[in-house]
């Protein structure tokens, strides 16, 4: 957002944004959704990407319907898209009733307490239903679901233009419980009869395309991130995220690296000192050593310098973090800066070593680093 961005040459770290792949990969996800069409889940500031610059570039290539979680970021991106749907996922509350109204947003109404309010406080405005099919988190049930659907005093004060579900397991495509999910979002969409309807997200999308309904609902893929286990990802990269160099030591074989000198050094070595750290969302637990990670998974997190793996040392601290730079040639080093998400380690890489998952890098991505985005229609 404002100030965020520059051009200066002062930050310790490097995020580029590519505008283009974001929308390529909503053109390709839209096509997957045929006969429907792809909506655009935003939330977050657009999975930590910004939303000031992501949905009028989504606007352009064509998408007319957002999905945000909260209020606030609904009206933020309001000014954006004048004309464009906009849903809350969070839905609506009685202190929220404002500034959904004002900003014209559409609440994802996700209990009959939501539904009366909307009903009583909406003043005939469109309205969207979630039903939970499996997952145990927002929505009506399956019953609340019907018995709205056959109450016309209820119906006659919601304009209902939408029907939603989410998948609780899209990403193991082969879970039982998305047949399960699958067949009763059918049987309710049905009962619903006109109402536009969404179930899949990205996982969903790439797996099933829009299981038959008249939109799809992509976060995740849009972001260049990995939707589906286990296939590779279809999706083009989004980020490319660089730290400075701040000084390279040598140490000698022996001696320890970073705090609580959990890493013993087995050889003397070349250590790259970056000037990034978890306070810019690079985790402490993509750690070398020294945390309990770790010990389950061996591998923590690395950055590349001209195609060269340089792995993590040790713990990652607040704003710094060191690198093993002893196989690096020279010149490689000489560029003075280390790919920590780009092409030679790519986001869902960097999730796995920190025991998370890409959305969770995404969303975490810190406010220090210099943003540049490309493309977009825009410099
Ligand atoms: C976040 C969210 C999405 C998008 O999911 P991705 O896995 O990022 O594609 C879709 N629908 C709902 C209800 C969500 O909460």
């Amino acid at each position: 957002m404002t100030g965020r961005t520059d051009n200066g040459d002062v930050r310790g770290g490097r995020l580029t944004i590519d505008l283009d792949a974001i929308v390529a990969n909503w053109r390709d996800l839209d096509r997957r959704s045929r006969p429907g069409r792809a909506a655009a889940v935003v939330k977050a500031d657009a999975y930590g990407l910004g939303v000031d610059r992501v949905v009028p570039a989504l606007a352009s290539a064509g998408c007319d319907s957002f999905f945000v979680a909260l209020p606030q970021e609904g009206a933020a991106i309001r000014p954006l898209v004048p004309e464009a749907r906009i849903s809350l996922l969070n839905g609506v509350h009685a202190g929220a009733m404002d500034e959904t109204i004002k900003a014209r947003l559409i609440p994802v109404l996700s209990s009959m307490e939501q539904a009366a309010l909307w009903a009583a406080q909406g003043g005939g405005r469109p309205c969207a239903i979630q039903v939970d099919t499996g997952m145990n988190r927002l929505g009506l049930t399956v019953d609340e679901t019907c018995a709205l659907a056959g109450d016309d005093a209820l119906r006659a004060k919601l304009d209902v233009v939408h029907v939603m579900s989410h998948f609780a397991c899209a990403d193991m495509p082969d879970h039982p419980l998305n047949r399960q999910q699958i067949e009763s979002f059918q049987a309710v969409a049905a009962m619903l009869e006109g109402v536009e309807s969404s179930l899949a997200n990205s996982a969903g999308i790439l797996t099933g395309g829009a299981y038959g309904h008249a939109m799809t609902r992509p976060g995740i893929a849009l972001y260049g991130g990995e939707a589906v286990t286990g296939i590779a990802n279809p999706m083009q990269p989004v980020v490319t995220l660089k730290a400075r160099i701040l000084q390279i030591r040598s140490a000698a074989s022996g001696e320890t690296v970073s705090y609580g000198a959990t890493h013993r050094l087995g050889r003397d070595s070349r250590i790259a000192i970056a000037s990034v750290g978890y306070a810019d969302g690079y985790p402490r637990a993509g750690s070398g050593s020294g945390i309990p990670l770790r010990d389950a998974i061996t591998e923590g997190l690395a950055g590349y310098l001209g195609g060269h793996r340089a792995p993590v040392l040790g713990r990652v601290t607040m704003d710094l973090t060191c690198f093993d730079v002893t196989d690096v040639p020279d010149d490689a080093l000489a560029e003075g800066w280390i790919e920590l998400i780009g092409p030679n380690m790519p986001l869902d890489d960097v999730a796995r070593a920190c025991g998370t998952i890409g959305y969770e890098i995404l969303t975490s991505l810190g406010t220090r680093y210099a943003r540049h985005y490309r493309g977009g229609g825009k410099a």
